[in-house]
């Protein structure tokens, strides 16, 4: 199994190195050669044994499929609920998947897990070892610790911007007691964050000499791990037609249940809606064919304040028919004038995707969170509540099942779940121990030169 990239000028790799890049070297993401077709889950089967079938299907030679099946059973045992990512019931058609039962209570973990497992197999094999260097908004940053503390070859460098993630979300990153894993903690905010790590992958003799990686939600992995989730769902709903509302910021979740159809995975059909905040790059690029740079937002659901929904780039490859050099010049267009309308073309196949756009603005999003909870008694995040909101808005049919991707556990937020509801969300028992570990991390100025040195000493 081979691995393009959407900007073609790249020369083609395997799933290991795929995995290890992150980036291709054209700017370009990386995407499967041809669609492997994948047999459906079934009811019965556990989480992990389709987690080994699906990524081995995308791994080829690069990982023996015992060691594949071993890997995902390691990564999916730390999950607190067994079938990994349950579907419950909330309404006549609709049901939350939830994906918040990992160890840092969202769904980046689901990915995450297996990527440190991947990584650890991939690198000792080799004999190397990286610095995969991440920065966050939130989310990311405490799945990369939860997977990669402990790893024996990997060290991980965490970028978060200096009290701007929430407090549990801190915690999450900074208490792992783990000495291969670095937070350093920037005055700035996460554009700072995200710049800084841009510029040391661009910088070829630093990236060389610390082994630089990455994991951010462009990397192939993550994707093809998310796409197991709705494989699962679709078995537990007997492959009917399915209508997937994902809370999106990057992409990437909504991507793999795109990915997963074209893989044969789900034989009902699918919908997928793409539910954004305010940051709505993405549905004006579903509705208007144009896109359109603008600066990020804070609204309630930081996970998703983001600006340039980074894996459009792999859906814009397919539509254009996998015309790389189209896509190459749609994006050397945007970063030159900030913005870019899609080929038209493309534009035309995009609406036969089956997959869509919307936005939901910050009151309605505290107002969704605050119904929800009087319709079902549950407590969900402010992102889950971005899809129920969406879920609402969409024409009710007996003959589709409703899916919203409840991306985080509603504790994750407790201020905003406060503001919404008047309810307290106190973390599980099983996390409430991180609170008297005692946080480390390391404050810097917004200086990129400091910040390498600290880098380089600790690869060192
Ligand atoms: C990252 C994240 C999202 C957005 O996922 P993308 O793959 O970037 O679209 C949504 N909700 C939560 C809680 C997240 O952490």
């Amino acid at each position: 199994m081979k691995y393009i990239s959407t900007r073609g000028q790249a020369e083609p790799v395997d799933f290991a190195g795929a995995c290890l890049a992150g980036l291709a070297t054209d700017g370009g993401l990386y995407v499967p050669e041809s669609w492997p077709q994948i047999a459906p889950a079934t009811p019965g089967e556990p989480y992990a044994e389709t987690a080994a079938r699906i990524l081995s299907a995308f791994a080829g030679d690069a990982i023996p499929t015992d060691v594949m099946r071993r890997l995902c059973t390691q990564a999916y045992d730390r999950f607190a609920h067994r079938s990994v990512a349950p579907l419950t019931q909330a309404g006549p058609g609709l049901w939350l998947m939830e994906l918040h039962h990992g160890p840092t209570l969202a769904f980046k973990d689901v990915a995450m897990q297996i990527i440190g497992q991947i990584y650890d197999y991939l690198l000792g094999l080799s004999g190397q070892r990286m610095t995969v260097t991440c920065a966050t908004s939130g989310d990311t940053g405490g799945a990369a610790a939860g997977a990669f503390a402990g790893a024996e070859n990997v060290r991980l460098v965490i970028l978060h911007p200096h009290e701007r993630v929430s407090p549990v979300q801190r915690l999450f990153m900074t208490t792992t007691g783990a000495e291969n894993v670095l937070n350093i903690s920037v005055d700035g905010d996460f554009d700072d964050c995200q710049s800084m790590v841009k510029s040391m992958f661009a910088d070829k003799a630093f990236s060389a000499s610390v082994g630089l990686s990455g994991v951010n939600s462009i990397n192939w992995a993550r994707i093809a791990a998310q796409s197991v989730y709705y494989a699962t769902a679709s078995a537990q709903l007997g492959h009917r037609p399915l209508r997937f509302v994902v809370p999106s910021g990057n992409m990437g979740d909504a991507l793999a249940g795109y990915v997963a159809a074209r893989c044969g995975l789900l034989p009902g059909g699918l919908e997928i809606h793409c539910a954004v905040n305010e940051n709505d790059t993405l549905a004006r690029v579903f509705n208007t064919g144009k896109m359109t740079r603008q600066a990020a937002v804070a609204t309630p659901s930081p996970a998703m304040d983001i600006s340039v929904p980074s894996n459009f780039e792999r859906l814009l490859f397919e539509v254009t028919g996998r015309d790389a050099d189209a896509v190459r010049r749609t994006y050397e267009t945007y970063a030159q004038q900030g913005e870019v309308d899609i080929p038209e073309a493309a534009r035309a196949r995009l609406s036969c995707t089956g997959l869509s756009a919307a936005s939901v603005g910050n009151a309605d999003t505290l107002a969704e969170m605050e119904r929800f909870r009087q319709e079902t008694g549950w407590l969900i995040c402010p992102h889950t509540a971005v899809g129920t909101q969406i879920a609402r808005r969409l024409k009710p049919s007996d003959a589709v099942a409703t899916i919203v991707l409840a991306t985080a556990a509603a504790t994750k937020f407790p201020e905003t779940v406060k503001e919404a509801t008047g309810e307290d969300a106190p973390l599980p028992s099983r996390c409430a121990e991180l609170v008297d570990r005692g946080e480390v991390f390391e404050r810097f100025a917004s200086d990129p030169a400091a910040v390498r040195a600290r880098i380089a000493a600790f690869a060192g």
